[in-house]
């Protein structure tokens, strides 16, 4: 595709991989007309969410980013696209036509099938909202995390570090790899509860949570089996159940998306960022992610611009055992010290 051709261009998601790729292609190009759609008006970036989510300096107020930058802004959820009508359906019933789009929506959190997720207080990790977090953990001191992931591990440290009392739920931690053990007893000695074999069952309470159900994971066999179910009082529950490419609002079943490339197409349709990161189910650890998210997003702009591609071949990537395992050590070692 050549810069001739591009004269407007609309984005979908206006968070890493979205502003990354038009801070791009602005340095070489100031007169594509862009249209940026976001559900939010604010962004908080993922990477310091397990560090500090209710740090509200982070937060980029997206409307004023786009005034300066000189994109039009529309501060809506996108429900539907049809690549064939080229036209997209917003949440408040407007349909945004298009030529070029860019969808950079990033990536959704497993939906776990129990009742209650509605509830105030339940967080999937995707979703945390840092304003409301920030008022739910001046008057909430309970905290239950279900984790599947190393994120899991590293929010349970950041709650115990906010003096919050903390409860593990995992089927196994197998995703701590050799360290498993050294981790879990590092995790005891900060008071944090660990309630192997067993999983969310239920999140209780009437518009907020108020208590949450565990129970044994049918193939468990480590604990005690007079207690097949758990009833425990806690006020804020997260699910770290994994990571998807948030593609719902596109027919996501005709997307092959590309292992081997830093973004995907899908007929006149460039996917960009963890929307387009083919490995992004399998992932216990997402670190380093970022880094691809940006030169992904940096090769698009490049490439619909016609511009030479070579400097961002992807390279050997990092060994993802090693990656996780040097990170929970980090982690481990900030907090003795
Ligand atoms: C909990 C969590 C922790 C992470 N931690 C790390 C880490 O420590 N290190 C690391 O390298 N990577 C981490 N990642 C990976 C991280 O997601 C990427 O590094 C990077 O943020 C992805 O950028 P993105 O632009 O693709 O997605 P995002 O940065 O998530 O941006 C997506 C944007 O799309 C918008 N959007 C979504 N759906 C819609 C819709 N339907 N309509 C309109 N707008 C929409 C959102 O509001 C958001 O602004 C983490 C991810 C998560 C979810």
């Amino acid at each position: 595709m050549s810069s001739e051709k591009i004269t407007e261009i609309t984005v979908i998601g206006a968070g890493l991989a979205g502003s990354s790729f038009l801070e791009a292609l602005r340095k070489v190009s100031q007169s594509i007309e862009v249209t940026l759609i976001d559900k939010n008006d604010f962004y908080f970036p993922k990477d310091q969410l397990s560090k500090d989510p209710v740090d509200l300096k982070k937060i980029k107020k997206i409307s004023q980013w786009a005034r300066d930058a000189g994109f039009n802004f529309i501060s809506a959820r996108v429900d539907k696209i049809s690549e064939k009508r080229k036209k997209i359906y917003l949440d408040n019933s407007k349909k945004v036509e298009f030529k070029n789009l860019v969808v950079a929506s990033g990536a959704l959190s497993k939906r776990i099938d129990i009742k209650g997720t509605r509830k105030e207080g339940f967080f999937y990790l995707s979703e945390i909202n840092p304003y409301d977090l920030k008022t739910l953990l001046k008057i909430h001191n309970e905290v239950t995390l279900s984790a599947a992931t190393l994120e899991g591990i590293k929010f349970s440290l950041l709650f115990k570090s906010l003096k919050k009392e903390v409860r593990i739920v995992a089927a196994d931690l197998d995703f701590l790899g050799p360290d498993k053990e050294k981790i879990i007893d590092f995790l005891k000695r900060q008071n944090i509860e660990i309630h192997l074999g067993y999983k969310l069952d239920e999140v209780i309470g009437e518009r907020a949570v108020k208590a949450v159900k565990i129970k044994k994971e049918k193939n468990s066999f480590k604990e005690d089996e007079s207690f097949p179910v758990k009833l425990f009082s806690s006020q804020l529950v997260f699910a770290d159940s994994g990571l998807k490419p948030n593609l719902g609002f596109l027919d996501s079943s005709g997307i092959d998306l590309e292992t081997k490339c830093f973004f995907s197409k899908y007929g006149q349709i460039y996917i960009a960022g963890d929307a387009a990161n083919a490995e992004l189910e399998g992932q216990k650890s997402y670190r380093g992610n970022k880094a691809k998210v940006e030169r992904g997003s940096a090769a698009l702009a490049n490439y619909i611009l016609g511009l030479d591609l070579s400097q961002f071949k992807t390279g050997q990537e990092e060994n993802q055992e090693n990656r996780f395992k040097e990170e929970i050590i980090e982690e481990i070692y900030d907090k003795e010290g």
